[in-house]
């Protein structure tokens, strides 16, 4: 379906009583949207049907996934107004998946230095930004400290920024580099002023998936132990998942039913972004790993919609991913179980350069016009999703349109491929 065909598919699902979809739908689908509706957890099975729901099926789910996050969250849809600061390219790692790493003789490998990143928050400040999401590549030549250093560095200059930085691939590396234990690190990075972690370097939670998509890459066990540490310590961190690879509907279902459950015990997720793979220029592709994915359309909302409902009751932020799907696709997720419109970026080239299309930066007004086109309402609101009622990002966040990328030489990471997350 092209992007007109998904509207009019969107829309039809909105206009349509949930009772004339649910008798569409088939027994098995039908019962778990019912069980969803009546606020019951949904079982493993369950999601299967749901993410692999097509035709009436998913129709069913979209309606019940938009009514399931009217109740839980309500009308509004939240933003946040970030930038992304990819401080390295320089990586060793080598995921299958990534577009965005270089080895240090490449010419186009970068390593900001503080001053830079220090100029870089300092144009998002003025520009309205109230966080700063930074990653960046696990460069074997990092000094020990660097990322408490950058973290004392940025508080230093800008206190009032919040810091969403360091995936738990990077909290593993900084960690054994000066053989630290994951409390007492996580716990020295609060101190110099993390706020919280992006939830990113998940990808797929299941280590026979991981080899695949790199074998380097931090196992599951220790992701879960990283980000369950951090929940411990107060440090909140986002849930992500990358899909549409190599990997099956069953191990997607796991991976919600693995956050769902840490959720349980932590509580300290504040949200869940889906992120779809962008496969052009990964050696995923280039192998023939993994063949091209299939349109944009009908995965994601089988993906949005499935989180929305699998996850009802623990995770309630669901956001949708502008860099990955577009910013009019991802309006379209608005009606399919999202919440959320992610942040404004203001760089992003780590999609970019794996091959997405949907550029760097979204302003403020291009996500309000979305939401209202969509019937809602834009708030701003902050990392840990307090509504920022009445705020009006100055300058630089309002009046720029989406810029198109070019293949440049900018900011960004790619653990998770994620914008931020
Ligand atoms: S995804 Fe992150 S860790 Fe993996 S190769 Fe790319 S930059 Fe390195």
């Amino acid at each position: 379906m092209n992007l007109q065909e998904l509207r009019n598919y969107v829309d039809e699902i909105e206009a349509a009583p949930l009772g004339a979809l649910m008798d569409k739908a088939g027994p098995g689908v039908r019962a778990a949207l019912k069980r969803s509706l009546e606020r019951q957890e949904l079982t493993a099975e369950e999601g299967l049907l749901l993410y692999t729901a097509e035709g009436d099926d998913l129709s069913a789910a979209i309606k019940c996934a938009d009514l399931a996050r009217a109740e839980d969250v309500g009308g509004e849809v939240t933003y946040v107004v970030n930038r992304n600061i990819n401080f390295t390219n320089i990586c060793f790692v080598g995921c299958q998946f990534c577009g965005f790493k270089r080895q240090r003789w490449e010419s186009d490998a970068y390593d900001h230095s503080g001053q830079a990143i220090l100029n870089k928050v300092g144009d998002a400040l003025a520009r309205g930004a109230t966080e700063i999401c930074m990653q960046g590549g696990i460069n074997p030549e990092m000094p020990d400290f660097k990322y408490r250093d950058l973290l004392r560095t940025i508080k230093g200059s800008y206190p009032e920024i919040h810091i969403h930085a360091f995936s738990p691939m990077e909290i593993m590396f900084g960690a054994r580099r000066v053989r630290m234990e994951y409390p007492e690190y996580i716990a020295m990075l609060r101190e110099a002023g993390l706020g919280s972690i992006p939830g990113t370097a998940a990808e797929i939670l299941d280590d026979s998936v991981r080899e695949i998509l790199s074998h380097k890459k931090v196992d599951v066990a220790t992701w879960v132990d990283i980000i369950t540490t951090a929940h411990a310590l107060g440090v909140p961190t986002t849930a992500t998942v990358m899909y549409g690879h190599v990997e099956s509907p069953r191990h997607v279902v796991n991976h919600l039913s693995l956050l769902r459950d840490i959720q349980k015990q932590t509580h300290g997720f504040t949200e869940f972004v889906p992120l779809r793979f962008i496969h052009e220029n990964t050696v995923l592709f280039r192998k023939g790993l993994v063949s091209e994915p299939p349109p944009k359309g009908t995965l994601d909302f089988q993906m949005y919609a499935t989180s929305r409902l699998f996850l009802r009751g623990q995770i309630n932020n669901l956001q949708t991913s502008w860099v990955k799907l577009g910013v009019e696709l991802a309006a379209l997720t608005l009606k399919a179980g999202c919440n959320d419109f992610s942040g404004t970026l203001m760089e992003e080239s780590i999609t970019a350069q794996a091959g997405g299309d949907a550029g760097e930066f979204v302003a403020v007004d291009v996500i309000e016009e979305q939401a209202r086109a969509m019937g809602r309402v834009a708030v701003e609101r902050s990392t840990l999703y307090k509504k920022l009622y009445g705020k009006k990002a100055p300058n630089g966040a309002r009046p720029i349109t989406t810029v198109p990328s070019p293949q440049h030489q900018a900011d960004h990471h790619a653990c998770g491929g994620s914008g931020c997350g």
